[in-house]
């Protein structure tokens, strides 16, 4: 299992031709968040946070295809806020497979078995189920029990009618190395195709800002969960290179255009997690939006930031430019 070959072949086909095209900068990933809202309340979540009238709003299938169209990214991120309470999500979703996106659907699961059947499996869709402890942590970060059980079923459930499923972590102060190994391993005796990890970034808006890991923290808890799972036969949806950033191993810059966010207010800069404003189009946000401007050491909201939206792509630039790094 793991990352279909297809997929792979596909991305990798495509960074080549970008750079081939002299491309200085070019995405990998869309995140499209067609609404904010959400039925649950998660520790540390910097979406919900936003007044009725806000998350009454939605993207319409058009405006999500619209901006697959305008963003060359062979993958998109479908995210939220939850994207199952959006009436027309399986129709986005269907469009974007339509239009051969690998499209990753974000999703607490609460409401997937009951729209499953709005879903074709497809080698372009994969379920990111939300998971971020076993189940006494999980159900204490979205503040309601049974939630884990809801989403281990829901795992099953897409598996065994053969849609592909990955799982979304994010690892805050509190989590120790041994219980983030053990929710790896159980994760994996699913049988879910990949696990994105992500170490939790410091929202200004979020509620509990004391459980965010900084810099060196998020190091020290990688490198000794790296440690633990040496051995064991973990799959994580990101690449070598990303990883061993995590674990302090490699020094990157960010590179936020890696992957751009459309969402109810346009096209955000720089990245989803800080907001510096919207351009109206994806052509104004890649030309326009100082890009100088952030990153370690020239934004203070980005100095613990390590998270894939803008690393993963430095790290798998890094790979395909610097082939016999991977050999090494
Ligand atoms: S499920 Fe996702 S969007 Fe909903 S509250 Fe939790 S982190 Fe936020
Ligand atoms: S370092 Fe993080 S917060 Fe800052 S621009 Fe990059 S992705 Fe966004």
């Amino acid at each position: 299992m793991g990352i279909p070959a297809v997929q792979k072949a596909s991305i990798g086909f495509y960074i080549m031709r970008q750079l081939l095209l002299g491309h200085q900068r070019f995405p990998l990933v869309l995140m499209i968040e067609p609404l904010f809202r959400c039925n649950l309340r998660c520790r540390g979540c910097g979406k919900i946070a936003y007044p009725e009238e806000i998350l009454n709003r939605r993207l319409s299938v058009e405006d999500c295809l619209r901006a697959a169209k305008a963003c060359p990214a062979p993958v998109v991120s479908v995210a939220g806020g939850e994207p199952l309470l959006h009436p027309e999500i399986s129709h986005i979703v269907q469009k974007l497979v339509d239009n051969q996106k690998f499209v990753y659907l974000c999703t607490n699961a609460l409401l997937a078995a009951d729209k499953l059947h709005e879903f074709q499996p497809s080698r372009y869709l994969a379920f990111n189920i939300h998971i971020d402890g076993l189940e006494k942590r999980h159900d204490t970060m979205v503040g309601r029990g049974g939630v884990f059980q809801r989403a281990v079923n829901t795992i099953r459930l897409l598996i065994d009618n053969g849609f592909r499923v990955t799982t979304n972590t994010t690892l805050y102060a509190d989590e120790t190395p041994e219980n983030a190994a053990a929710l790896f391993d159980f994760l994996t005796s699913l049988g879910v195709e990949g696990m994105t990890v992500a170490p939790g970034f410091c929202y200004p808006d979020a509620p509990d800002q004391e459980n965010f890991l900084d810099r060196k923290k998020t190091t020290i808890l990688f490198q000794k969960l790296f440690n633990i799972g040496r051995t064991k036969k973990w799959r994580f949806n990101h690449s070598r290179f990303y990883l061993d950033f995590l674990a302090g191993r490699r020094h990157y810059e960010c590179t936020p255009w890696g992957n751009p966010t459309r969402n109810i207010f346009g096209w955000q800069r720089p990245c989803y997690l800080i907001n510096d404003g919207y351009a109206a189009t994806y052509k104004e946000l890649m030309n326009t939006t100082q890009w100088h401007r952030y990153g370690l050491g020239r934004d203070p909201r980005c100095i613990n930031c390590m998270v894939h939206c803008g690393f993963e792509a430095t790290a798998v630039m890094d790979a395909v430019t610097h082939p016999w790094k991977m050999v090494m």
